[in-house]
Parts: structure tokens; C-alpha cells; sequence
């Protein structure tokens, strides 16, 4: 065993049981060092939308390395790629008149609407709207901020203070919402934090009419709505590039990472709406926030090209397709008696959930067994999430492994 600290990991087991070494991707499939061919169940964590090994990504990165591979963007400086992905997002993104605060990832994103929330309450001239609403369930990724939003206790447990003028709230539930903010005030709230589809915390969709109510909850009582997108954006919902414009949110940010570049080169980005950024852009003050590799330009350009192959290959509509066959298909398992439940039916996503939780990393070695490569979401659940490109005969093969594995348990 080397040295490789292996994050969200018990590394005594891993000490002892040894890595899953991957060192190859080719489309929907990845390989071990031995050369042995998985199915990539998960498109790694929940990123690779394209895809493995496309070389297209690896050329739109190689020529804007040997041009300039990065510059920064504090101030009034950029790079033509960085400028040039902005407003591309800004024109895909369903809130108006967009503008795109560039991070190194998920959680970076996260943190940022956060402070941003709060800066924006505060230009305002009221200070006390400081408090943010996270969702029982929720992962936010794990800065300080995300993680005192995080809804999953043992992610939030053990750190000490992290940070204060933070409330979760019963995430199923849209009365919930409305007896804190009355509980609070609504006057002493910045914002409400909503994964549209809870992902890490076991691959929830939401129950019918939530996400309205909740939505017009905050608009009554002006508190900002933020969409976790960082799993469902870019496509990964079906249909249209953010589950927001699916469940017709309105949102005031968005945050995103993961499906923005499929992964071949870590980027996030935060999507602000024109009238939240509106107080940043009047002149005068600014938004003391940002990171050294915020719109990286080969980051960039790599994402660039990666929402070029969303567009040509109509990956928008390949992921509703495979919401319909995974729903269809994945039903076989829920008959399995180690299975208590199969959600799907929203995107690209879906859990297959364990009646008993301990059978989950045992069940994780077998599929690895029968080729198909997965991990364990939420209690006792199997992550479903894989490239957009997957077809219905590989959903089969998918599916196939599943049935082989679950019969070995
Ligand atoms: N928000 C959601 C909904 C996520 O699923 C994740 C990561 O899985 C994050 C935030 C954090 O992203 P990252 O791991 O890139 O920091």
C-alpha cells in the first residue's frame, strides 16, 4: 500500500483490501491496471457526461496549453477562452441576463453562493439576512460552508464549530420550510440551498409539486433560491441543460462543476442572476471572493469543447432516453429480495437501495466481479449516474451485471 490518502474512505479497509486501480476510459468503459473492462456505472463521480477518452478534449486542452494554459481573472484580466465559455453559459443558463463566477469545483461553487448570499443581502443595506437553509439529505460538497449545510450528520459531526447562522430543514417537506422561516424570520434568512434531485444523499427526486412550493415559498418571503446543480447540470437531467428549467425553478443562483467539463480537467461555476449580480455591477464595490484558478484557461477551453459534444451528439435528449430506460429496466431488481427499492425516473440517475445496508460493499466487490463498476450513495444504496453516451444494450449489460451480482450475495 502506497501513499495515497483516499478521501471518504475507512483506509484501514483499504490498507488491508488493497486500491481499484483505473488507468484506462474508453466511452462507457473504464480498465484496471490488469486490463479488465468495466462499465463505468457512475460516470466517475457523476462527471463524465462525454464519456472516457475522448481525444477531442485532450486536443482542446494541448492547444490552449501550448497558447497560454493559464492566466487569472482577479481585476479586469482574462483569457479569450475564459470570456468565451462565460457567455456561453450565459446563454444556455435558464435565469436572465446571467453572469458566471468561475471556481475550481463543487464545493468551491457551493461556498461561494453562500458568501454571496449574504454580500448581496448586506449591499442591500440588511446585514441580518445572513442565515442559509440546507435540506436534510443534502451534500454541498465539504468547505466549511457546504458542510454546515450538509444534511448527511456524520459529514457535519466531529469538526467542532463550522459555521454559524446555518438551519436544515426537513428536506421532503415544504410545510417544513415554512414553520423555520416563520420560527427564524424571514428577515434574518439570506438563502435557501436545493438539490433539485438529492444525488450523494441516495438519489432522491423530489416529491410531486416540492420544488414549487418551496420555490414560491422563498420568492414570498425574499429569500434567494439556490439550485445545487453540480450533479444535475449540463444535461445529466434530460431534456435541458439544468433541472431548473425541467422543474421551471426561477432560481437565483445555480451552482456547477462536474458536467461542465465531464471531468477531463477540474472546473465550477457559480450562476448568478442578473439581479442578485446587479448591486456587484453598479460600480463601486466588489465581491472580495474568488480563487487563484478561477476561469482557468485550459480549464476552459476543455469545457468549451466538452458542451460542443453535448450539442453535436444531442446528449440533451440521449439523457432523456436513458431516463426511460433505466427506469424501465432497472424495475427487474426491485423484485430482488436484497433490494427494498429502485428510484429512478429523473435524468440519468438513479439508486438502486439495499434492504440491508451491510451488503452494500460486499455487493460493490461482486458487480466489480461481473464487470460493472459502482459505489455506494446515501444508506445502503448503489449510484446509477453513467456517461450520457451509454446505450439501451449497454443499460442491459448494466443491468445484466446487477441481476449476476445480486445473485451472489
Ligand atoms: N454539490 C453537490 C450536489 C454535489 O453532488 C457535489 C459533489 O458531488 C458537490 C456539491 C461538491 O462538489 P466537489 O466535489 O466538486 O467539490
Amino acid at each position: 500500500m502506497g501513499s495515497l490518502w483516499h478521501p471518504f474512505s475507512d483506509m484501514g479497509a483499504v490498507s488491508a483490501n488493497g486500491e481499484f486501480v483505473v488507468s484506462r476510459g474508453e466511452g462507457v468503459y473504464v480498465y484496471d491496471t490488469s486490463g479488465r473492462r468495466y462499465l463505468d456505472a457512475t460516470a466517475g463521480l457523476w462527471f463524465a457526461n462525454v464519456g472516457h477518452g475522448r481525444a477531442e478534449l485532450a486536443d482542446a486542452a494541448a492547444a490552449q496549453m501550448r497558447s497560454i494554459a493559464a492566466y487569472y481573472t482577479f481585476g479586469d484580466v482574462a483569457t479569450p477562452a475564459t470570456i468565451e465559455l462565460a457567455d456561453r453559459i450565459a446563454a444556455i443558463s435558464p435565469m436572465p441576463d446571467t453572469k458566471v463566477f468561475f471556481t475550481s469545483g463543487g464545493s468551491d461553487s457551493i461556498d461561494s453562493a453562500v458568501k454571496l448570499a449574504r454580500r448581496y443581502w448586506f449591499e442591500l443595506g440588511r446585514p441580518d439576512k445572513r442565515i442559509v437553509i440546507g435540506r436534510t439529505r443534502a451534500y454541498h460538497g465539504t468547505h466549511i460552508g457546504g458542510t454546515a449545510l450538509s444534511g448527511l450528520e456524520p459529514n457535519r459531526a466531529g469538526w467542532g464549530s463550522l459555521m454559524p447562522d446555518v438551519s436544515t430543514v426537513d428536506g421532503g417537506s415544504a410545510k417544513a420550510l415554512l414553520l423555520e422561516i416563520e420560527r427564524l424570520g424571514a428577515s434574518n434568512i439570506a438563502a435557501f440551498f436545493c438539490e433539485p434531485i438529492i444525488g450523494a444523499g441516495g438519489v432522491y427526486p423530489p416529491a410531486d409539486g416540492y420544488l414549487a412550493e418551496v420555490r414560491q415559498i422563498c420568492r414570498d418571503h425574499s429569500i434567494l433560491f439556490v439550485a445545487d446543480e453540480v450533479i444535475t447540470g449540463y444535461g445529466r437531467i434530460g431534456g435541458a441543460w439544468f433541472a431548473s428549467s425541467r422543474f421551471a425553478l426561477d432560481p437565483d443562483m445555480i451552482t456547477t462543476a462536474k458536467g461542465l467539463t465531464s471531468g477531463y480537467l477540474p472546473m465550477g461555476a457559480l450562476l448568478v442572476a442578473g439581479a442578485v449580480a446587479e448591486p456587484f455591477y453598479a460600480g463601486g464595490t466588489w465581491f472580495r471572493h474568488g480563487y487563484t484558478y478561477s476561469g482557468h484557461a485550459t480549464s476552459a477551453a476543455v469545457a468549451s469543447a466538452n458542451l460542443d459534444i453535448v450539442e453535436r451528439e444531442d446528449l440533451l435528449s440521449a439523457a432523456a432516453r436513458l431516463e426511460s430506460t433505466l427506469d424501465k429496466e432497472l424495475a427487474v431488481l426491485a423484485s430482488h429480495p436484497a433490494v427494498s427499492e429502485v428510484r429512478s425516473g429523473f435524468g440519468a440517475v438513479a439508486a438502486v437501495q439495499l434492504a440491508d445496508t451491510t451488503q452494500v460493499f460486499p455487493l460493490i466487490g461482486h458487480l466489480r466481479h461481473h464487470g460493472v463498476s459502482t459505489r455506494a450513495v446515501g444508506a445502503g444504496g448503489l449510484q446509477i449516474s453513467p456517461p450520457l453516451t451509454m446505450t439501451d444494450t449497454q443499460v442491459t449489460e448494466l443491468v445484466d451485471g446487477f441481476t449476476a451480482a445480486l445473485a451472489d450475495l
